[in-house]
């Protein structure tokens, strides 16, 4: 599983961030700072959560087989 992040489309809320400072680092002014990141295993359900807690939905969960699980209308 990988966490994909439209990083230019951050509106530096930081809710991500809120969920997992360590998953969803944050960039001096606020704004998300990395493109995405491998899931490490016992990390799925916590990037999942930051995921969705993304207002904006610019943080993408793509599944092992390729399919975007999240968000719901995903942009391919
Ligand atoms: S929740 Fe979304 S918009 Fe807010 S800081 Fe994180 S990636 Fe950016």
């Amino acid at each position: 599983m990988k966490i994909r992040i439209e990083r230019g489309a951050c509106v530096g809320n930081a809710r991500c961030a809120a969920i997992s400072n360590d998953l969803f680092p944050l960039d001096d002014d606020g704004y998300i700072a990395t493109d995405g990141f491998e899931v490490a295993a016992g990390t799925e359900k916590l990037a999942r959560n930051g995921a969705k807690s993304c207002p904006e939905r610019i943080i993408v969960v793509v599944e092992d087989d390729g399919t975007t699980s999240w968000p719901p209308a995903a942009r391919s």
